[in-house]
């Protein structure tokens, strides 16, 4: 028997079927290559969006160099610019210190020679005459105090290891001999000082003296000038803390003068700040002392502080730490 396909299927049966079957590997291969065909064209399309994300970031990277070289180039002016900076700074300190220390010893002589005519020591003087010497007295202690000053704040950058002495200070005395240095000043405004007396075993505190007269003087001076006629200066130590676990003393001094207003309150521990009031009572002043006063506490481990209704005084307290063996 003869089972091929042939003879199941007639010759046109066979042609349409195979006819299907192609039509179907045509339709299948159509659809594969289609699918292939956008398969290819979005590879294309990433292939070209990477390479647009290629580009973009050697771009960024190209101002990113750009930007660094220019960074670079900054970082190298800025440092220059440091040093040169250095280098003014310690020039102008080494021209403070030297005109400052050079103009000390002719000022002192000057101070003392107008003393020496005041106290009739050179031969007696007349009344105008002697109007005329105090005069010039007290524009040379006023010379004295600013260079002072200027040497202070020039100090103030240094270590404090560099600058300081510290030893033991016995406040009593150095009170007692800053308050006659301004006998006269408040007695031309009829100011009188209350110094109440620490108890005798006061312990001595650690400081140094030369520095701590400043403070003194500048919290003493600033009291006196800002105060009208007739006031009273307070000077008191509080010694309640001698024996607590960090031994101190309080100093304060208390006046009865101008006072201070809120804007000068948040500025008068500035460089240079004078409060307008403060400028109109006493033109003169540089409004450097108690920013040199506030360095020098804070250096000897104490803290200065203030109270004060603006028209009712003022009264400043700092801290010293006790001197211990
Ligand atoms: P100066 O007295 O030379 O102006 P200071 O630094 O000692 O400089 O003081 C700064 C400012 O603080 C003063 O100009 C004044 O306005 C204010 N001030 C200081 N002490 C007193 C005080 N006892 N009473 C009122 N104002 C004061």
């Amino acid at each position: 028997m003869d089972f091929s396909i042939v003879s199941i299927f007639p010759n046109t049966t066979l042609e349409i079927v195979s006819g299907f079957i192609l039509l179907f590997f045509g339709f299948v291969l159509g659809y594969l290559f289609q699918a292939k065909k956008s398969q290819v064209k979005s590879l294309i399309r990433e292939a070209k969006m990477r390479a647009g994300q290629i580009k973009a970031l050697e771009d960024v990277n190209k101002d990113m160099e750009a930007t660094m070289r220019r960074l670079s180039a900054k970082e190298f002016e800025l440092s220059n610019a440091n040093q040169r900076l250095r280098e003014l700074e310690d020039a102008k300190s080494k021209f403070v210190s030297v005109s400052t220390h050079q103009l000390r010893t002719p000022l002192a002589a000057i101070k003392w020679t107008f003393h020496m005519f005041l106290n009739n020591q050179l031969g007696e003087i007349s009344a105008e005459q002697k109007e005329f010497l105090q005069k010039g007295f007290d524009s040379t202690e006023r010379m004295i105090k600013i260079v002072n000053e200027l040497l202070a704040i020039d100090l103030s950058s240094a270590s404090p290891d560099d600058v300081y002495q510290f030893g033991a200070v016995e406040l009593e005395s150095l009170i007692k001999n800053i308050l006659a240095e301004f006998y006269s000043p408040a007695q031309s405004k009829d100011i009188n000082f209350v110094f109440d007396s620490p108890p005798s075993d006061l312990p001595p505190v650690r400081a140094d003296l030369a520095k701590l007269k400043i403070v003194l003087e500048n919290l003493i001076d600033n009291a006196v000038k800002y105060s009208a006629r007739g006031g009273q200066i307070m000077i008191g130590i509080d010694d309640r803390d001698v024996n607590s676990s960090q031994p101190k003393v309080k100093i304060s001094i208390k006046d009865k003068g101008i006072g201070l207003s809120s804007e000068a309150k948040k500025k008068i521990f500035q460089k240079f700040y004078r409060a307008p009031e403060a400028v109109s009572l006493e033109p003169d002043g540089s409004g450097l002392g108690l920013s040199i006063a506030k360095d020098i506490i804070g250096k000897h481990g104490g803290t200065i502080w203030f109270e004060s209704e603006a028209g009712s005084g003022a009264v400043f307290h700092f801290t010293l730490p006790l001197f211990q063996k």
